[in-house]
């Protein structure tokens, strides 16, 4: 199955083809560069840098422009292992589409299904697929080949001039154009059951088992791998694991679905499955008489993960934070942060929530995945400081619904507002430090004050968050006295404002110039030590750092 491609054009010239090409995929968003294109979903300032995104995503790319550019832009990453995906030219006119890489990824289908809707042809280049229509190396899902190697060269016998019988049921190639004789030594064998491929036969194995799972323990994959053995299936036909929601944090479930690479499905009335096929100590092989889809067996185990997006800049964003984002069917959080947390798809929902009712976002959050879902809980910086992830936990510590400790639960660090503040002005956190949040919401303010008293007689370097608010608006103030009691004037201090963000602004002062107005929520605040210092850097403006050692007393 292909997933959502993206549409990328460099002008105007190109968005009316787009327009076209979108009515074959609905989900698809047209890409456009930001300086030249209005009206497009995902506007994007660097080519190859967004089409270097997408392919190392494994997005499929339909690019409306010279094929040579979409060739030039990629050839860095083409030598990066993993899959690709499908990437086309096409030209912007929509005469000509081009189908350049992801040949076993549905690049000539996808080719075919723009050519057809544009009324051209595809320029198909393939030569098994350009005879035969097909390409045999590339079943439809729900088929798997049992050996790719061996497959190349059935398909250079056949273009050799070989001719082909069809042995069980394959719907796909009915339409295909084989040179098909009921006499042929060369045999399409389609079929679940083990067997060594003969040097003259192409073995293609639908997905029809499902293994229903009894009792998971630490033996699961070899018993399974023993099961199936022994009831003569082959591996591949096995379309996904099945069992009882109550082994949905099962380890060794995971684990033998994970190396079998099979979807795992929770089904909670056990007449649904597919009839029995055999029954073995732990569990029971099942097969059904059509490639099964395991979408829509039961469900599946849901996820919450909770991630920071950085500072905001995109490029500051964990990638594992940015699959997630991609992977989500649900997203919660502060609007501001789903804003941010873009591009986002259509068909992924949103629930925007004021900043303040955190526990309230997380419940939902475990409802939604204990459905079966993928859901994000996104953060600023990173979800573990003065964010989502404590109040995610909070809320399943002690938690009565059992479905909620089944879910899989996942944090993602993110870079924090104080480190991405630090490394703009250089290092002022180089040696210990502490971070402190001003609010005084989710403790007293006397708390607030000891660990200040504390903190500065200790001569660490303090970073402030949540310095100051419309409704906090003394509290800085009164920090800063007590900071003034242990700290001189000369004390530098880094005010950073919307670090990656549009109007990020940077300040190095000290704390004799520091006054509450010059600070407001978006500023994260950075106190020096005693040993932090600063020096004029080329630039403009300075360098500030805290060397790493501290002067013997
Ligand atoms: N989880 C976030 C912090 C949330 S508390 C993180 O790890 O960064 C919110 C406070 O963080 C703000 O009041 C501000 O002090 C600081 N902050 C968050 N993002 C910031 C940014 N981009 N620039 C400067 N300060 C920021």
């Amino acid at each position: 199955m292909t997933s959502t491609p993206a549409i990328l054009i460099l002008g105007p010239s190109a968005l009316a083809c787009a327009r076209r090409i979108q009515a074959c995929y609905p989900q698809a968003e047209i890409h456009g560069l930001r300086s030249r294109v209005e009206d497009v979903e995902q506007p994007y300032d660097d080519f190859g840098d967004t089409l270097r995104g997408l392919y190392r995503r494994n997005v499929p790319i339909i690019a409306l422009c010279a094929a040579g550019i979409v060739i030039r832009s990629l050839a860095t990453v083409l030598g990066e292992k993993g899959g690709e995906p499908p990437v086309l030219a096409v030209a912007e006119d929509g005469s000509a589409v081009v189908p350049l890489l992801g040949g076993l990824g549905g690049v000539n289908r996808m080719a075919r299904e723009i050519a057809s809707h544009l009324q051209v042809s595809a320029a198909i280049t393939t030569s098994g697929e350009l005879r035969f229509g097909t390409c045999l190396l590339e079943p439809p899902a729900g088929y798997v080949l049992a050996d790719l190697e061996q497959g190349k060269g059935f398909v250079s016998d056949l273009l050799g001039g070989e001719t082909v019988r069809i042995e069980g049921d394959a719907p796909w190639l009915e339409q295909a154009n084989l040179p098909v004789d009921n006499q042929a030594e060369r045999v399409i064998h389609i079929s679940p059951n083990r067997r060594v491929a003969r040097a003259d036969e192409l073995l293609i194995h639908p997905c029809q088992v499902a293994a229903w799972i009894e009792q998971p323990g630490p033996a699961l994959l070899d018993d399974l791998r023993q099961a199936l053995h022994s009831a003569a299936l082959a591996e591949q036909s096995l379309a996904c694991l099945l069992a009882a929601p109550e082994w949905m944090a099962n380890a060794d479930l995971q684990s033998a679905a994970t190396q079998l690479n099979v979807p795992l499905r929770f089904i909670d009335d056990s007449r649904q499955l597919p009839p029995l096929h055999s029954q073995h100590a732990t569990l029971r092989l099942l097969l059904a008489s059509a490639p099964l889809d395991a979408n829509q067996l039961g469900r599946p185990r849901g996820r919450l993960t909770v991630i920071g997006l950085g500072p905001g800049a995109a490029e500051f964003m964990v990638p594992a934070a940015r699959q997630a984002l991609d992977e989500a069917q649900d997203l919660l959080g502060y609007e501001t942060y789903i804003n941010m947390a873009g591009p986002l798809r259509p068909d992924q929902v949103r629930h925007c929530t004021d900043n303040r009712e955190e526990m309230q976002r997380a419940r939902h959050a475990f409802e939604l995945a204990a459905s079966g879902r993928r859901v994000v809980v996104v953060s600023s910086g990173d979800p573990g400081v003065f964010a989502m992830a404590a109040a995610v936990l909070e809320a399943l510590h002690g938690a009565d619904e059992v479905e909620w400790q089944r879910v899989e639960l996942q944090i993602f660090p993110g870079v924090s507002a104080a480190l991405a503040t630090a490394a703009k002005a250089g290092a002022p956190l180089g040696h210990d430090f502490c971070l402190i949040s001003l609010s005084d919401n989710l403790k007293p303010w006397s708390i607030i004050e000891t660990r200040l008293e504390h903190a500065a007689a200790a001569d660490l370097v303090m970073a402030f968050y949540n310095p100051i608010s419309k409704a906090r608006p003394w509290q800085l103030g009164r920090a800063l006295e007590i900071l003034r009691q242990q700290r001189t004037p000369e004390t530098l201090v880094v005010l950073g404002r919307d670090i990656g963000r549009p109007g990020e602004t940077l300040r190095t002062l000290t704390l004799g110039e520091l006054t509450p107005a010059m600070v407001d929520m978006r500023t994260l605040v950075i106190v020096g030590s005693s040993q932090t210092c600063r020096f004029p850097r080329a630039e403009g403006g300075d360098w500030v750092y805290t060397p790493r050692s501290y002067p013997q007393s």
